[in-house]
C-alpha cells in the first residue's frame, strides 16, 4: 500500500479537497478519502484528475503524422489521404508496428491518456496471407502497451470487402482481409496470451459498412462474448453516406440501427453525418458516439451535431484516431470550437438549459463515454478501479490558485501543451515530471523503425 495526498481531486461525485488516495499492491485504488488530514509519509500533489480513455486509435498511422499535408491533387480529400495511409500499411513489419506503437503509447501517457482502444484491422503478411501465428500483429500491439504501461482495449477488426455491395478488396487492402473465423482466432489467441494482464483486454471491431456485411454481426458478437466492446466506423464522409444510400436505400446510422442490436456495448466512431432522426435514434441506444475532433478536422470529415445529440442525452467519448497529434485537451478544444463556429455562439456543448463550466462538463462526459467504449466497468478515482491518475501541472497555468472546473477550463482553453506533470496507470508511475520513464529507449526504437518506412 502507498498513499498520495491531493489538495484537490476530481472524484465521481465532483471536486473534493484534501483527498487521501491509497493504492493497493494489485494496482487498484484501495481507498479514496476526501477531507483527510495529510498523512506524514504521503506524496503530495496539488491537483489530480482521472486520465482520459482514448476510444479510437490506429497506432501505425503515427508514422505518417505531418506527412499528409502537401496538396498532391487539385481536390485533396480523405480518399486521397487514404492512398498514402495504405502505402504505409502495406510496408510496415511486425517489429516496426511494435516499436511505433510502444512510443506512441508513451506519448499518449504523457498527454494524459492511460487507456486506448486500438481499432486494429491490419492482420496479414505483406502478400495478404495470414501469418503463421494469426495474431502476430495484434500481439505486437499488446506487447507495445505493456512496454509503455498503458491500458489497451484491443479490437481485432473484421474487414472483408473493398466497398459497398460486396466489392472485392483492392490489392492495397489485402493485409486487412479477414473473415469472422480469422477474427475468432485472433481474439482467442490474444486473450490467451494476455490472460492475467492488468492492462490488456480484447473486444472486437467491424471496420465499416463499406468493408463488412451486417450478416457477420451475429458471428462477431458471439466471438466478442457478453460485456465486451464492439466498435464500428460509421459515417465519416458524405461519399460514404451517398454510397450507403445507393447500396441499401438507407443512410449508414439508419441502416446499422435497423439491422444490428446496437446498445451500450457499441461505439460508433465518426458518427459525423446524421439527420435529426438518426441523432435522436443513436442517442436512445446508449451507445457511444466516438468523436475524433483533431483527425476529423485534419481529414475534412465534417462537424458532428454535438449540441443536438447531447440535447437527446447522447453519450460520447474521444479518440485520437490517426494520431496526428496527441492531446485530449486539444481534442476537447477543437470539439467545442467547431460547435461555436457552426452555431455562432459560445459555450455550446453543454445541454440546453444546463449552466456552468464547458470544460468541466466536456471532460466528465468524455471520461464516462470513453470508459464505457473501452469496456471499463470502473474508471476514475474510486475504490476498486484500476489506479490510474494524472497529476496536473498547475504551476504551468498562467493564473494562480485555480480551483475545481476552472482548472479544466484553463487546461482545455488556455494551454498549448497538455498540462500533465505525472501519470500513473495500474498503480505505477509511468510519467514523472512530463517524461515517460522509458522515453529514450522507446524513442530510439521508434526512429529506427520509421526510417526505412520514410525512405521514398
Ligand atoms: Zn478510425
Amino acid at each position: 500500500m502507498s498513499d498520495l495526498f491531493a489538495r484537490q481531486a476530481l472524484l465521481p461525485d465532483g471536486w473534493r479537497q484534501n483527498v487521501k488516495i491509497t493504492i493497493a499492491e494489485d494496482g487498484t485504488f484501495a481507498a479514496i478519502t476526501p477531507d483527510s488530514p495529510a498523512p506524514a509519509d504521503a506524496e503530495w500533489a496539488d491537483c489530480i484528475v482521472p486520465p482520459m480513455p482514448n476510444l479510437h486509435s490506429h497506432a501505425f498511422q503515427r508514422a505518417m503524422s505531418g506527412l499528409g499535408e502537401k496538396r498532391a491533387n487539385p481536390d485533396d480529400t480523405f480518399w486521397t489521404w487514404r492512398k498514402l495511409m495504405y502505402q504505409l500499411a502495406h510496408r510496415i513489419t511486425p517489429e516496426q508496428m511494435q516499436a511505433i506503437s510502444a512510443y506512441l503509447y508513451a506519448e499518449m501517457l504523457c498527454a494524459g491518456y492511460t487507456q486506448v482502444a486500438e481499432f486494429h484491422y491490419l492482420h496479414n503478411a505483406h502478400d495478404g496471407a495470414a501469418y503463421a501465428g494469426k495474431a502476430t500483429l495484434s500481439l505486437c500491439l499488446a506487447n507495445a502497451a505493456e512496454e509503455a504501461g498503458i491500458g489497451l482495449t484491443l479490437l481485432p477488426t473484421l474487414y472483408t470487402y473493398g466497398g459497398f455491395g460486396g466489392k472485392p478488396l483492392q490489392d492495397a487492402q489485402k493485409r486487412f482481409a479477414s473473415t469472422p473465423e480469422l477474427i475468432a482466432d485472433i481474439v482467442a489467441s490474444t486473450r490467451a496470451a494476455t490472460h492475467g494482464s492488468r492492462l490488456v483486454s480484447v473486444g472486437v471491431g467491424l471496420h465499416s459498412l463499406r468493408a463488412v456485411s451486417l450478416e457477420a454481426v451475429p458471428d462477431i458478437l458471439r466471438i466478442a462474448g457478453s460485456d465486451t466492446p464492439v466498435h464500428i466506423h460509421i459515417a465519416e464522409q458524405m461519399r460514404e453516406v451517398r454510397d450507403c444510400v445507393q447500396a441499401t436505400g438507407q443512410r449508414p446510422i439508419e441502416h446499422l440501427l435497423a439491422h444490428a442490436p446496437v446498445d451500450e456495448r457499441w461505439c460508433l466512431v465518426h458518427a459525423t453525418h446524421l439527420t435529426e432522426a438518426e441523432t435522436r435514434a443513436l442517442a436512445k441506444t446508449g451507445a457511444i458516439a466516438g468523436l475524433c475532433p483533431i483527425t476529423e478536422a485534419n481529414l475534412g470529415d465534417g462537424i458532428f451535431p454535438l449540441t443536438d445529440y447531447v440535447g437527446h442525452n447522447g453519450r460520447f467519448g474521444l479518440g485520437s484516431d490517426s494520431n496526428i497529434l496527441l492531446s485530449p485537451w486539444e481534442e476537447l478544444r477543437i470539439l467545442e470550437y467547431s460547435q461555436r463556429l457552426h452555431h455562432q455562439k459560445r459555450c455550446v456543448s453543454l445541454p440546453f438549459g444546463h449552466l456552468g463550466s464547458t470544460g468541466g462538463w466536456l471532460y466528465r462526459e468524455s471520461l464516462k463515454g470513453g470508459a464505457q467504449a473501452c469496456g471499463l466497468s470502473a474508471w476514475g478515482l474510486q475504490t476498486g478501479a484500476r489506479a490510474d491518475l494524472c497529476v496536473l501541472d498547475t504551476d504551468a497555468f498562467l493564473l494562480p490558485e485555480l480551483m475545481g472546473d476552472d482548472v479544466l477550463d484553463a487546461a482545455i482553453f488556455s494551454q498549448t501543451a497538455p498540462p500533465v506533470l505525472h501519470v500513473m496507470s495500474a498503480g505505477q508511475w509511468r510519467v514523472r515530471d512530463r517524461q515517460h520513464h522509458n522515453a529514450p529507449a522507446l524513442r530510439q526504437a521508434f526512429r529506427q523503425a520509421v526510417r526505412p518506412l520514410l525512405s521514398n
